[in-house]
């Protein structure tokens, strides 16, 4: 059992951005618990994902880049990339966690954690039991994707378990076979990710048909900005408005999605509609509400 002042459970910007900052108190005993590597949320992205906040070396001007976890460094500088891929981003964690030394051990994943009634935490982890004083939940939002948004889910892919989607691989249907023409991929979502996903799969040759609520590039004025799709998205989605291998459908509240007897897929609305397609459905939904902190819910008092 190790004692410390503050514990950090998470190696993603949050922690790693919190650790540079505790790294600067004099005599603080401290630590970080990442049940992976460093920036695992970003490493897991599929590999054609880019960062849609933009990034640029503004630091010279007294502007900290955009996506940079403290005021020094700039992942526009260290990747020369303005959207940086998953894997650029976990990269630049990865350097300016080693370069600062911080005090990060990998692999150990924090699986109970306990309040003293005294104060502190007592912390289970997979290598090993540990106190701290204080504990800082750094655990993400975007790490729990939501597999279950309607009956019939189970049969789609989840857009958060896509690898790459080159290697995504069609499959061969009855329709192919008696050479009738495949009907359209279909994509449910019509935020950040179902967009991508549309984008990334015409970008490949595809025909896609992405069903959306509502068109989040075109919300009124007065509406949260985190809720309307990004510029950087809206740009992509420009590029692809002459392009007919795109169509998207408004009003699409998919509320089920069943097996057809051929083996096909049925995407159902609520209002009536359904559309058919040989490939399962591309869930981009969403993910859990709660995020990383789900696994210490109960440390919560939910008002
Ligand atoms: C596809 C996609 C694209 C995105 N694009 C952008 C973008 O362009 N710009 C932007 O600002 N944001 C973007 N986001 C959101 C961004 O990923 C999050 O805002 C960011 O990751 C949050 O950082 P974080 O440090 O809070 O969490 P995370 O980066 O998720 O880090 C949490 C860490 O905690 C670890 N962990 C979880 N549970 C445990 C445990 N029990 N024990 C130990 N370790 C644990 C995880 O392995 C992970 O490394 C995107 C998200 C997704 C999914």
């Amino acid at each position: 059992m190790q004692n410390l002042d503050v514990v950090i459970v998470g190696a993603g910007p949050a922690g790693i951005g919190m650790a540079m900052e505790l790294g600067k108190v004099p005599g603080l005993q401290f630590g970080v618990l990442e049940s992976d590597r460093t920036g695992e949320s970003f490493r897991r992205w599929p590999t054609q994902t880019r960062l849609i906040t933009p990034s640029f070396y503004s630091n010279p001007f007294g502007l900290a880049d955009l996506n940079s976890i403290d005021a020094t460094t700039s992942p526009a500088a260290f990747a020369g990339a303005e959207h940086l891929s998953g894997v650029q981003y976990a990269d630049y964690l990865k350097f300016v966690a080693d370069t600062a030394q911080l005090p990060i051990v990998c692999g150990c994943k924090v699986l109970e954690v306990n309040p003293d009634p005294d104060g502190g935490f007592h912390i289970v982890t997979e290598l090993g039991e540990l106190f701290t004083q204080f504990l800082i939940w750094a655990c993400g939002e975007y790490q729990f994707p939501n597999l279950n948004p309607f009956p019939g889910a189970n049969l789609c892919y989840h857009y958060a378990h896509i690898e790459d989607w080159q290697s995504l691989q069609p499959i061969k249907s009855l329709q192919a076979i008696n050479n009738l023409e495949s009907r359209p991929y279909i994509v449910i979502g019509g935020y950040e990710s179902g967009l991508v996903s549309a984008i990334n799969l015409v970008k490949l040759g595809h025909q896609v048909r992405l069903l959306v609520r509502r068109p989040t590039w075109d919300l009124p004025d007065e509406t949260d900005p985190s809720l309307v799709l990004s510029p950087y998205t809206r740009e992509r989605l420009r590029q692809m408005e002459s392009n007919d291998k795109l169509e998207i459908v408004y009003d699409a509240n998919v509320i089920e999605v069943t097996h057809n007897e051929d083996g096909s897929y049925r995407v159902h609305s609520a209002n009536g509609c359904f559309w058919d397609t040989e490939q399962p459905p591309i869930l981009g939904t969403g993910f859990l509400k709660g995020g990383g902190a789900i696994q210490i819910k109960d440390l919560w008092i939910v008002g």
